[in-house]
């Protein structure tokens, strides 16, 4: 049967690359909310096209709410299917994105890479889970359980689509996603994003504004410093260790010091160098006029050292064998007018609660003077490695991979964060950068067929 599987799945290689190219070609990028399309008309035409697709193959095929496409493949005498393949239609923008030598909407194939938006987020690991699901329709093999292909369309910008299809739908007892990498991904961290705020009157420092997006260690802060000289400013720099880059520039009056780091995401900040607290840390060198400005200056450094992405100041560094270590972010802050507010980006490993991380990010800020403004996240996600479910879908990743499949921990939350027993499995392999949210995002053609092969054994697997 393997081998019928495996023929089947590559003489419907055109059928596959046809029906993600339809995909592509569809702009399903969230917008205004209209009648019917509460994610907009890109997301709704892309879940249409979808639907229409699975129904004239001859799959019980529903649309939820508008916002989440079902495809059933169901024995007769099973209620309910037990496995489900989660994916997504929508997909970020690529509209005015620098960078992309191809159409980002055409899907284009060079020497056997495929490029698009979407070919690899979600749109390929999409039809490939719908040409497995045909392979089992049409080779008949026989299923004791069923299995329901889920295409929602709004992952992109928080998942609302799943949280409207759970008020109305349960979920399969197993829910894998490719939306995140092989082999299975059974453990993420948990996540706390918080704001803060604080009040001063005066200071030497006329602004500060560093980092704007939440989950980023910011690579660019810059702040505007009166009674010293740029010269005073370039020799602290110059004695100041810092892997960020320094530029002084007199400014009227004041002197102007940019900072800039590098850009990393906050569930991998080892790898960026951050520029607000490189700032910071200048600053605080500075013999600053004592007030209540400058000891939220020195306060934010002491808990919010330079180089230190583990939480250690903030007393939080943590790390568990499964999940690792906890990460933190100092990832916003503006300081202007006698206001300052900021932004805190914590990974935190399943060994911590979302009480845990606030109660001590609360005193660690209060020590620093400044006030916890309340946050939004997410508990930690696990499912069981020894689970006969992932058990089953790492011994079919390893038959078809020829490689050794096992669990890994991340510190981003995939598309299952908030399902109780999901995993996520595929699409991405190893260390490659397929250019997921940037320009020329590429699956190859040979990944997208083993892609199909993988979810059609999984099924068979789980279900047969
Ligand atoms: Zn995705």
């Amino acid at each position: 049967m393997h081998e019928q599987i495996r023929k089947y799945i590559y003489e419907n290689k055109q059928r596959l690359l046809s029906v993600l190219e339809e995909l592509v070609a569809i702009r399903s990028v969230k917008g205004e909310p209209v009648q019917g399309a509460p994610f907009g008309t890109g997301p709704r035409a892309a879940l249409d096209k979808m639907a229409g697709i699975c129904r004239n193959t001859g799959f019980d095929t529903r649309i939820c709410s508008d916002v989440v496409g079902t495809a059933d493949l169901v024995p007769e005498d099973c209620k309910f299917p037990s496995l489900g393949i989660l994916c997504h239609l929508d997909v970020v923008p690529a509209d005015g994105q620098k960078g992309w030598e191809t159409d980002p909407f055409k899907m284009c194939e060079k020497d056997g890479v495929l490029y698009g938006r979407g070919v690899i987020d979600d749109k390929g690991p999409l039809a490939a889970a719908f040409i497995a699901m045909k392979c089992v329709k049409d080779l008949g093999i026989p299923l004791k359980k069923g299995v329901r292909l889920l295409f929602g369309t709004d992952e992109e910008n928080g998942s609302e689509d799943l949280a409207i299809y759970r008020k109305k739908e349960n979920l399969p007892e197993f829910v894998f996603t490719p939306d995140a990498s092989f082999p299975v991904i059974n453990i993420e961290k948990g996540m706390m994003r918080s704001r803060f705020t604080a009040a001063y009157h005066g200071g030497d420092i006329i602004s500060f504004h560093g980092g704007s997006i939440p989950n980023a260690v910011p690579d660019h802060a810059e702040c505007i410093v009166s009674g010293f000289s740029a010269e005073e400013i370039k020799k602290a720099a110059d004695n100041y260790t810092s892997s960020a880059e320094f530029i002084v520039t007199e400014d009227k009056d004041n002197v102007k010091i940019e900072c800039i780091g590098r850009s990393a995401h906050a569930s991998t900040p080892e790898s960026g160098i951050n520029a607000v607290t490189a700032l910071m840390g200048l600053l605080s060198c500075l013999p600053l006029t004592a007030g209540k400005q400058t000891d939220i200056i020195s306060g934010l450094t002491s808990v919010f050292p330079f180089g230190e992405t583990d939480g250690a100041s903030v007393g939080l560094k943590r790390s568990d064998e499964n999940s690792g270590a906890l990460t933190l972010v100092f990832s916003i802050f503006d300081m202007e007018n006698g206001k300052c507010n900021g932004c805190i980006d914590v990974r935190f490993p399943v060994c911590l609660s979302l009480s845990d991380v606030e109660k001590a990010e609360r005193e660690a800020l209060e020590k620093a003077g400044c006030k916890f403004d309340g946050y939004m996240g997410d508990e930690p996600h696990i499912t069981d490695a020894d689970s006969d479910f992932v058990k089953a879908l790492l011994s079919v990743y390893e038959r078809i991979e020829g490689e050794k499949g096992k669990c890994i921990a991340i510190g981003g939350g995939t598309y299952v964060h908030n399902i109780e027993g999901g995993v996520a499995f595929g699409a991405e392999r190893g260390d490659t950068d397929y250019h997921m949210h940037g320009a020329n995002e590429f699956i190859t053609v040979d990944e997208l067929m083993k892609d199909a092969l993988l979810f059609a054994e999984a099924i068979v697997e789980i279900c047969g």
